[in-house]
């Protein structure tokens, strides 16, 4: 549909007032003005309708207009819009009973506003438990190169995408990198799990006596949909466990159903020491994020001096009407059954599209869940990343037909080359079969 006047007008004042994210001053013209939502697809201003199959940033799980949800924040902001977790409310007590039961565990809960709060959060839970356990030079955190751990100062330092981060620096200290699993380029890793065994050797060269958490998200996503080989996180729990270091889950993507299960740790047999989370929460319908320590952890907190209690506060963290309409979006989910639906559509996703390998350009087709990447290639002999051109060309085809897809263009140095695909995991049989259909044609088009 053609741009009417109200819109170009709105487009001017839009370039004129609104810095968008990862935007510079340069007018961006393609940006969509979002007026309406339903279900799984979005309406522009001109009435141009797009399957979003990026859940906005990975995040609408339970998809869009869901008005129980809108009703449940509204319901409480009325009968108590607000008051700080210095103290307590109702909401947030049983939000924090409810996300234990879907951990499956016992854990306690801090609440904050956003992923990269709930990653800052776990940092410095991690690094206070060594010290109130008097293991007082524990201030190290291993992550993985192309991991995404959020935008402030230590989530940011965390992160292991060197163009997000070089021209902020310096970041918060302490924070070391290694490679992660990527089991298309490093086929044998699969076997050896050698990337496993890196953490290891790092935390021995490192002094094992300096670590305090490795902090990792159980498949990258981000930074390319990098599945971990069986047995990897395994293994980097029992790594973490020799050498005194907490397992630090980043759960912002994973969790809430997009791999399949409640978590993406509970896919791999482990139990973290720390799981943050944030996103899906609340299908982002509200600004809330979690970050659930094992009790043990929070148990460490006691003593007598005023500096034993953790000195970390956020006035938003929490917000009642955030934690009703949390619980309402977990109802749904548990309701409809949409982990289970994410799981087994993950699973036909991949049937579906295993023909599309044989294109020339397709280097690997994989996912879990409702979380999926096509890896472009130039040439699949050499698995050399396919140009950003490429990349564009699919993604532009894709919009043409009304869909929505991502990739990881311009965060991974050298690997710019995944496109992604997040679709809210209430999709029905025909946002499917649309998806599929359209992937297959936009990718044959290259
Ligand atoms: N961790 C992961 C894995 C993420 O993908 C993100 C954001 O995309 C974050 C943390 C940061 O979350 P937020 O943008 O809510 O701060």
């Amino acid at each position: 549909m053609q741009a009417t006047e109200q819109t170009q007008s709105l487009q001017k004042t839009d370039e004129k007032y609104l810095w968008h994210a990862m935007r510079g001053a340069n007018p961006s013209p393609s940006n969509l003005i979002i007026t309406k939502a339903e279900g799984a697809w979005v309406t522009d201003i001109d009435g141009n309708r797009y399957l979003d199959g990026m859940s906005g940033l990975w995040c609408v799980n339970v998809g869009y207009g869901r008005k129980e949800l809108a009703r449940a924040a509204f319901e409480q902001l009325e009968e108590m819009p607000y008051f700080p977790l210095t103290q307590s409310h109702i909401p947030a007590i049983k939000l924090a009973e409810k996300l234990n039961e879907w951990l499956g565990d016992d854990y306690v809960i801090f609440f904050s506003n956003s992923g990269s709060e709930a990653n800052e959060t776990a940092f410095k839970i991690a690094r206070q438990y060594h010290q109130q356990k008097g293991d007082h030079n524990r201030y190290k955190f291993i992550s993985r190169y192309r991991a995404y751990h959020g935008n402030s100062m230590g989530a940011l330092a965390a992160t292991g995408q060197a163009q997000r981060k070089y021209k902020y620096e310096p970041l918060g200290q302490g924070f070391l990198h290694v490679a992660p699993p990527d089991t298309y380029r490093n086929p044998d890793d699969v076997h050896t799990l050698a990337s496993a065994e890196e953490i290891d050797r790092v935390m021995t060269w490192e002094l094992s006596q300096t670590v305090a958490g490795v902090i990792m998200e159980p498949i990258i996503t981000g930074g390319g949909i990098l599945m971990p080989p069986d047995g990897y996180m395994a293994k980097v729990k029992e790594i973490c466990e020799k050498h005194g270091a907490l397992l630090i889950c980043d759960e912002v993507i994973c969790g809430f159903g997009r791999t399949g299960k409640p978590f993406g740790f509970m896919n791999y047999g482990v139990k973290p020491d720390i799981i943050t989370m944030a996103k899906g929460i609340t299908s982002a319908y509200l600004p809330l994020s979690a970050t659930a320590v094992r009790r043990e952890i929070y148990e460490a907190y006691t003593g007598s001096e005023d500096y034993d209690r953790f000195r970390h506060v956020n006035t938003f963290g929490g917000n009642p009407a955030a934690c009703a309409l949390a619980l309402k979006n977990l109802e749904i989910m548990e309701n409809e059954n949409l982990i289970e639906r994410s799981r087994e559509l993950g699973e036909r996703l991949l049937r579906e599209l295993a023909d599309i390998k044989e294109h020339p350009n397709v280097g690997d087709v994989r996912g879990k869940g409702l979380l999926l990447g096509i890896e472009l290639v130039e040439d699949k002999q050499t698995k050399e990343p396919a140009a950003i051109e490429k990349m564009n060309k699919v993604i532009g085809a894709c919009k043409e037909k009304g869909l929505i897809i991502g990739k990881n263009g311009d965060t991974v140095a050298g690997y710019n080359n995944i496109l992604q695909l997040s679709p809210p995991l209430s999709i029905t049989e025909d946002d499917f079969t649309f998806i599929v259909k359209t992937l297959k044609e936009s990718i044959c088009q290259l």
